[in-house]
């Protein structure tokens, strides 16, 4: 094999476990390596800030383990179709790679450079890497798309394990300097008047390295007792390697075989580890609507909620957004969300049902500002996990299951610790009353540093009260169900 060969970075920022990046070295092949930020081509949706943030830093991270092998990583701002091919012919390259991925536009993108640069007689191939099996591949038993999780989980285990990840191969760079590289500081990624990254920064070691420790560290000490600790936002039980996974930081055969290997030697109990990748399958799941409901980030997956009956009311999203709902386990989760650009599980469940359900706001207000404020803003997941909480998703909740925020605060958050980190304010409540302020009498609360209205907000709505409207709301959509359904 002859030439050199482009790799097209995208939603892979890795070096190990990049098939596409392992094609392109294949022989010893010079390879030069791209990144371009298009939010150019209509219908790519434009990254949120935080997770811009967290963009910059992983381009950061590869540049420095490229450079550490002699390759310059390449930044380029525009369409990918106009970019790509320039910088192809630039570098007079002879082979094209890339790691496949999911979305209308994205496969509509990819589609298009593949038969371009066929047609200039270059090698040009894409490579399965982020997702364990690529939704166009699974299948129900009548040929259609899964909509349930339990039969689609079922019918991946069924299939043949997911390969082994690939180390990461040896290779050389050569001069691109005729690319236009216009460095990573043009993207302006990083916020600046007013820098709100501090906590983000706090929270995170971004990169390929840092998702591996992050990796070992879950598998060490917390995958043992995840089937029950996950629902535990006041321990730190979850492997946070969302937005690793979101960036391609590590792949999902790596997560994959790793958890697998310590359920299989022993190091792991059997059961904690079949739940740890029931959530990694979580993920498969919906990148599989997705694919199948490509606008699963603006439209009902279930058509009949289109009359649904949201209310406007910009004070409560506000106050939702900013942690000032009144409710300790609401606010809380809100404000780690807004400080460290990562929320836990059980709490997203939490506060997206308070959202949807208690205040009767549009579930795309939620995902919006998910999208926005997470590091692992994910067009599959969270669109999907908005959608099942609100009730119109694929396999959703269903709609008349509204959490109680008092009794999740009070089953996940026994003593009131996680409240307590992020609502200081109530740090000196007893444990009693640190999920519902308002039971204390005035002279009571005041005894514990709160006044509530001042200190600390009354609640925006009374619990039952916010139940009871949601299910009123529900009510009126019964008759169009059979229509849509
Ligand atoms: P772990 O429990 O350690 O799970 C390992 C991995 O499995 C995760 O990193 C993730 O990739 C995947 N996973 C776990 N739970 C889910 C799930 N319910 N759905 C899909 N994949 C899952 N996850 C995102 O990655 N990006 C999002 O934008 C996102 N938005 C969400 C919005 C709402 C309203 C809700 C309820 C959930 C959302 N999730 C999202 C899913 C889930 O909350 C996160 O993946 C999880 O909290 C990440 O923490 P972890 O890495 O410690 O998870």
């Amino acid at each position: 094999m002859s030439g050199r060969a482009l790799v097209w970075f995208r939603d892979d920022l890795r070096l190990s476990d990049n098939p596409a990046l392992t094609a392109a070295a294949r022989d010893g092949r010079p390879i030069a390596a791209l990144y371009v930020l298009d939010e150019a081509t209509p219908g790519l949706r434009a990254i949120g800030g935080a997770a811009k943030w967290w963009l910059h830093r992983s381009l950061e991270a590869l540049s420095r383990d490229l450079a550490a092998r002699g390759v310059e990583l390449i930044i380029r701002i525009g369409r990918s179709t106009d970019v790509v091919p320039a910088v192809a012919k630039a570098l007079d390259v002879t082979a094209v790679h890339w790691n496949r991925r999911v979305g209308s536009t994205e496969i509509k993108i990819d589609t298009e450079l593949k038969a371009l640069f066929k047609a200039r007689g270059l090698e040009v191939a894409s490579h399965q890497a982020n997702l364990l099996f690529e939704p166009w591949t699974i299948a129900n038993k009548t040929g259609g798309f899964f909509k349930v999780y339990t039969p689609f989980a079922r019918a991946l285990r069924a299939l043949e394990t997911p390969r082994t990840p690939l180390p990461a191969p040896a290779f050389t760079g050569f001069e691109t300097s005729a690319a236009g590289s216009v460095g990573l500081s043009s993207l302006s990624l990083l916020p600046i008047k007013p820098d709100w990254s501090a906590g983000i920064a706090a929270a995170w070691t971004v990169g390929e390295a840092a998702a591996r420790v992050r990796l070992e560290l879950f598998l060490d000490t917390a995958i043992a007792g995840y089937a029950d600790g996950r629902n535990r936002p006041d321990q730190v039980s979850t492997s946070r390697l969302s937005p690793h996974l979101k960036f391609g930081e590590i792949s999902p055969f790596q997560v994959w075989h790793a958890a697998e290997l310590r359920g299989a030697t022993g190091r792991a109990p059997k059961g904690d580890v079949d739940k740890f990748l029931a959530e990694v399958l979580w993920r498969e799941f919906a990148y599989h609507l997705l694919h199948h409901h490509p606008d699963l980030a603006t439209r009902n997956f279930q058509p009949r909620f289109d009359e649904f009956p949201w209310r406007t009311d910009p004070a409560a999203l506000t106050a939702w957004q900013k942690g000032q709902t009144g409710y300790p386990i609401v606010d809380a989760g809100m404000r780690e969300l807004w400080t460290t650009g990562w929320m836990h599980n059980r709490v997203r469940m939490i506060v997206g049902s308070f959202l949807v359900k208690h205040l009767l706001l549009d579930w795309r207000h939620g995902e919006a500002w998910f999208w926005d404020t997470l590091v692992d803003a994910d067009p599959a997941n969270n669109t999907a996990s908005w959608q099942w909480v609100a009730g119109t998703g694929a396999d959703a909740a269903p709609y008349f299951r509204v959490f109680n925020p008092i009794l999740q605060g009070e089953k996940f958050d026994p003593k009131g610790a996680y409240v307590k980190q992020w609502c200081p304010e109530l740090a000196q409540l007893p444990t009693t009353a640190v999920h519902k302020p308002w039971t204390l009498a005035p002279h009571e609360a005041s005894r514990f540093g709160v006044r509530l209205g001042v200190t600390y907000p009354k609640p925006i709505i009374d619990h039952e009260a916010g139940r009871r409207r949601a299910l009123e709301a529900f009510e009126t959509l019964k008759d169009g169900r059979t229509a849509a359904e």
